[in-house]
């Protein structure tokens, strides 16, 4: 299965993310992730990306791309996949199809993770990250027993840059601008469907198998 995930920031992509992927035996492939991974390694690609990430702002076309190009060329991914975070944009969208196309193929399925604005900002600007392991918790829905401590690993906690409430703010309004669109986008082609992202992890899960299962998962 070739599978795109779209959804507000918050709405919880990276976590159904590793549950579906798992589910459809796909690789997940998430820019965010790979961004960070390059950002913490502070490789060339990580230091461009940075200065976006920090602002809430998208990194340029050209730059992401590339590496989702390089990334779709690995052999994990000759049979299916799970993208997370990409496409952003419209222009991003009709280069993945392109893409795809080359490559005598095509996207199966889109999946809408459907999550309101003030949901989104109580779950982001709860969030915590962990130093040590990188778990993330949340200070109202997933609580460490002491403040600011890994319940994990003991490590610090710390509030992402991109998880502070004015790039929050931003996030959401470059979500609403670039990204809302993508919607119309798969929709035009009959791609999309659309699931309630709110609840537990598992509610929300179950729904995504459910709307997944039609199209061979
Ligand atoms: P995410 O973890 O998906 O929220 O991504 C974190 C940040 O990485 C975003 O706020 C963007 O700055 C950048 N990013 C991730 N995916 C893309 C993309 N497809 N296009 C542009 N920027 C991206």
């Amino acid at each position: 299965m070739r599978l795109v995930l779209v959804g507000p920031p918050g709405a919880g992509k990276g976590t159904q993310a590793e549950f579906i992927a798992a589910n459809q035996s796909v690789p997940k492939i998430s820019t965010g992730d790979i961004f960070r991974a390059n950002v913490g390694q502070g490789t060339p690609l990580g230091l461009q990306a940075k200065k976006y990430m920090d602002a809430g702002q998208l990194v340029p076309d050209e730059v992401t791309i590339d590496m989702v190009r390089d990334r779709l060329a690995e052999p994990d991914a000759a049979d299916g996949f799970l993208l997370d975070g990409f496409p952003r944009t419209v222009p991003q969208a009709k280069v993945l199809d392109e893409m795809l196309a080359e490559l005598g193929t095509a996207l199966d399925v889109v999946l809408e993770l459907v999550v309101d604005n003030d949901e989104v900002i109580r779950r982001l600007s709860g969030r915590r990250t962990c130093r040590g392991c990188g778990k993330i918790w949340h200070v109202e829905f997933d609580a460490t027993e002491r403040d600011g401590v890994c319940d994990r690993c003991g490590g610090e906690l710390f509030q992402r840059d991109d998880d502070k409430p004015e790039t929050i703010a931003e996030r959401l309004r470059v979500y609403a601008d670039q990204t809302a669109p993508l919607v119309d986008y798969y929709g035009g082609q009959g791609k999309l469907v659309g699931i309630d992202a709110t609840g537990p992890v598992e509610d929300v899960t179950q729904r995504a198998t459910d709307a997944l299962d039609p199209f061979g998962g």
